[in-house]
């Protein structure tokens, strides 16, 4: 990076500690024209901090440009395609964020008395039946504030249930594809966790599950269509085999965006799913959140929701607290309420057609990606591909370049990269999931970066092993940042 000159853009921007200089600030107070307070008085001094070690002082117009820059250096949705697997990252499209910066929405307190969030209220109850609706389930909570925390309260919900049956049960079940939130989930809810093959098709083994289901098994946990892309045609029989033994069937809905408008989780047996707003719903996703994973359960299950409860009670909405079953709150307030707006805001704006037909360009897309690449790289699991394809780094191993190091290339491309290394069942995989929102355009040009890469691999294969070549920082140590992260900056 010499020749090219675009300095504000390009060069690498410092720590704001480091342009830190003594006595600058960032804002302007009039002077006080009521008689000062000691903080400490007023607050109690165990309140009011003395000082925060090398706090920067730098002016306005430095922070403002510093976070600018570096807002314009992340890749973005906004930028182009992000075929991160597993994560739908699928374009936001504005009118959610027109609503959702609606003022009295906007501008809705949790602690407005509740005749005064009426229509907030509404928002949510509307929101819990398009939900319930697109999963053919009873009811929802719109509480959980992303998918993980959605499989936790299931699990707790499950449990409720099989403890008032009689017996709350020792273990879950879940396949060796699984979400690593899963198995995390599971111990949480104080279950052991049991791993269950999966076949050569890709799929949870059926016949390994009859040997394991027994009566320590309190539920499956089952994605599908799973972390493979594939749909797990023996869903209905998976359930018949879990009820037999008074056991339930958990769905992992991440990839309710390959179902939605087609297929409904509560017609194929599944007792209870969450959902990710932030995937499926195209709410903005990264960053750290916010998130919402609602959760939706059959009718046996409901008693045991989270509350409060939205109730109808005449023409008003209130919150009903006094639900003996509940297993009580898993969050502060209702949930994102931010996220549960522009959520709803896209299911009304696509309609029931207009959400069928998101899922199949979803399919449409993956599959076609899917050919395309077939002839370059290899696919270890010949099944259909629902949402997303998942490639091994096999034929590109042979000339010691991985799974990693072409995900690297893909960003001196323009790309982000596509999901490394998971699935875990597939050895150096590759799993990339375009969503519906690229055009043949843009998903073009992703499939011949990724042919011209493949040819790298073969002829130049130093070019891919050390990419990336054309950002501010190339390869990181990323086991020491992993193990020995700095998260307080020291003068040097
Ligand atoms: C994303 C994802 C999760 C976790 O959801 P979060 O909202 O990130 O907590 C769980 N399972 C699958 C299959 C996922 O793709």
């Amino acid at each position: 990076m010499t020749s090219r000159v675009r300095p504000h853009l390009s060069y690498n921007e410092p720590l704001l500690f480091e342009r830190s200089s003594p006595g600058k600030v960032a804002y302007q107070l009039p002077e006080l024209d009521v008689p000062p307070v000691d903080p400490k008085e007023a607050l109690g001094p165990s309140n009011v901090r003395e000082a925060i070690d090398d706090f920067p002082e730098v002016s306005e117009v430095e922070v403002i440009r510093h976070y600018t820059r570096l807002s314009a250096w992340n890749y973005a949705i906004d930028f182009g395609m992000y075929p991160l697997g597993s994560c739908t990252m699928k374009y936001n499209p504005r009118v959610n964020e027109l609503v959702a910066r609606l003022e009295g929405l906007a501008w809705a307190h949790p602690y407005q008395p509740e005749s005064l969030a009426q229509g907030a209220m509404e928002v949510m109850a509307r929101l819990e039946a398009a939900l319930a609706e697109i999963t053919g389930m009873d009811a929802v909570t719109l509480q959980p504030a992303a998918g993980a925390q959605g499989e936790l309260t299931a699990l707790l919900m499950m449990r409720a249930l099989l403890e008032r049956r009689g017996n709350p049960r020792k273990k879950i079940l879940i396949p060796d594809s699984a979400h690593g939130t899963n198995p995390a989930s599971a111990a949480t809810a104080g279950y052991a966790v049991e791993n269950i093959k999966s076949n050569e098709a890709g799929m949870l083994d059926v016949a390994a599950l009859e040997q394991h289901v027994n009566e320590d098994v309190a539920a499956l946990m089952l994605t599908n269509p799973n972390t493979l892309g594939i749909f797990e045609e023996q869903i209905e029989r998976v359930a018949e085999i879990l009820h037999a033994k008074g056991a339930l069937l958990y769905m992992d809905g991440a990839n309710m965006n390959a179902l939605m408008g087609i297929a409904r989780p509560g017609d194929f047996g599944v007792d209870a799913l969450h959902l990710n707003l932030h995937k499926t719903f195209s709410t903005p996703h990264g960053g750290g959140g916010p998130g919402a994973g609602p959760v939706a359960v059959k009718r046996e299950l409901e008693p045991f929701l989270p509350v409060p409860r939205l109730k109808r009670t005449g023409k008003k909405w209130a919150y009903d607290y006094r639900r003996k079953d509940s297993i009580g709150r898993v969050r502060a307030f209702y949930g994102n309420f931010g996220v549960l707006v522009r959520a709803l805001a896209y299911i009304l704006a696509h309609g029931g057609p207009g959400l069928r037909n998101v899922t199949l360009d979803a399919v449409l897309n993956a599959n076609y990606i899917r050919r395309k690449l077939e002839p370059h790289f290899d696919l270890p699991y010949p099944s259909p591909a629902m949402h997303e394809v998942v490639f091994s780094d096999a034929r590109q191993a042979v000339h010691d370049v991985h799974t990693g190091e072409i995900a690297k290339r893909l960003i001196d491309y323009g790309f982000h990269p596509y999901t490394v290394s998971f699935p875990l069942i597939v050895r150096g995989a590759m799993m990339i999931e375009p969503t519906e929102t690229e055009t043949k355009h843009e998903l073009d040009r992703f499939i011949q970066a990724m042919i011209d890469i493949a040819g790298e691999a073969e002829q130049d294969s130093e070019i891919v092993r050390n990419a990336p070549h054309a950002t501010r920082t190339s390869r990181v140590d990323e086991v020491a940042a992993a193990r020995k992260p700095v998260l307080r900056w020291k003068p040097a």
